[in-house]
């Protein structure tokens, strides 16, 4: 995809939405008695080998057993894995499957059981993987029980980075879970990094990551660079031709934004990209960008738009929101919060 010099810099300066803290927020004393307390939640319960936990209560659930709709192909076309006996499964053809929503540094946990092979070895045992940032940064999923394979390949490695502390193994054919905190990389308005990535995982609530930051993406036998990319992208899971079932899969997204973030359907966002005015007269353009994003040219300024739903998209970078409507034949631009004081577009051309 072509991207103009003065259009990646305004890509790249939208990608970054959130800063990372690592100090006492200095807006409060200590003990303030005006501080608000923390947010209360039901905490998860833990779950059996027959029956997954419950979720706590603010988490996003990804999979609850039946309800698989969180979940689409890489494209954002619609799901080939199955959905039987209250598991996710990862079928022949099935092909790596990624959440529609769109996560920055978030809390995952997923369960994940990994078929007994007596047969077969090292990476051929159960593979797959949990990644974060559009299948850029996995969390190894394989049958590593008294099952060698190189040390940063096994199960709860960073693959191909780190190797797990400890080897918290339980059998094939027994429920395993994670429970992984992950931070997004952060990229400056240039696409220079800022910040790496870093993963902390605890495996069958053994720690086996702990806040290791990345080399970059993970990739078999090379450890290339990190690339500029949104904070906010999907969490994905690895077809590696083995049927590796996963359960009670939810995500809690920390860093409080705003609005939820999706990465929708490619065909839906080429679906949106056209010449849009009035009576006629051509007022601004939409174009599809990389990374699930939006370009909307208003004033002959373009403007890089996210995704908070399937029709509603805004940017980062200022108050611009636009909505579309009857199925991408309408656009309402809106400078500020107000849609009532929207401009009011319909599709010119294709
Ligand atoms: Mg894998």
């Amino acid at each position: 995809m072509n991207v103009t010099p003065s259009l990646s810099l305004a890509l790249l300066a939208s990608l970054s939405a959130t800063a990372l803290r690592a100090e006492p927020d200095p807006r409060w004393l200590g003990h303030d008695r005006e501080r608000p307390m923390a947010v209360a939640v039901t905490p998860a319960t833990p779950g059996t080998q027959d029956q997954p936990g419950r979720p706590p209560s603010d988490a996003t659930v990804l999979f609850d057993g039946r309800d698989a709709s969180a979940w689409v192909a890489m494209d954002g076309g619609p799901l080939r894995w199955a959905v039987k006996d209250g598991a996710l499964e990862c079928v022949a053809g099935g092909r790596d499957i990624r959440t529609l929503q769109a996560f920055g540094d978030c809390q995952l946990h997923i369960e994940w059981l990994v078929p007994v092979q007596p047969d077969k070895s090292g990476q051929n045992r159960g593979n797959s993987g949990v990644f974060f940032g559009m299948g850029r940064y996995e969390v190894q999923v394989l049958d590593s029980y008294q099952a060698p394979t190189y040390a940063d390949g096994a199960a709860g490695s960073v693959y191909n980075q780190y190797p797990p502390l400890v080897n918290a193994s339980l059998p094939p054919g027994q429920w395993q879970t994670y429970d992984i905190i992950w931070t997004a990389p952060r990229f400056d308005a240039s696409g220079a990094l800022v910040s790496k990535a870093r993963l902390t995982v605890l495996h069958n609530g053994v720690i086996v990551q702990n806040d290791v930051e990345l080399t970059g993406p993970t990739q078999w036998v090379s450890r290339p660079p990190y690339t500029a990319h949104p904070e906010r992208l999907p969490i994905s899971l690895q077809d590696h031709d083995h049927p590796v079932r996963f359960r009670n899969i939810w995500v809690r997204e920390l860093g409080g934004h705003r609005h939820k973030a999706f990465t929708l359907p490619d065909a839906l966002l080429a679906s949106y990209a056209g010449e849009y005015g009035s009576r006629g007269r051509a007022e601004g353009k939409v174009r599809v960008l990389p990374h699930g994003l939006l370009g909307v040219t208003v004033g002959g300024v373009e403007l890089v738009m996210h995704a908070a739903s399937t029709t509603h998209f805004y940017a980062l970078t200022t108050d611009v929101q636009i909505q579309f409507s009857g199925e991408g034949r309408k656009l309402a631009v809106s400078v500020g919060e107000d849609f009532s004081r929207a401009m009011r577009w319909e599709r010119i051309s294709p």
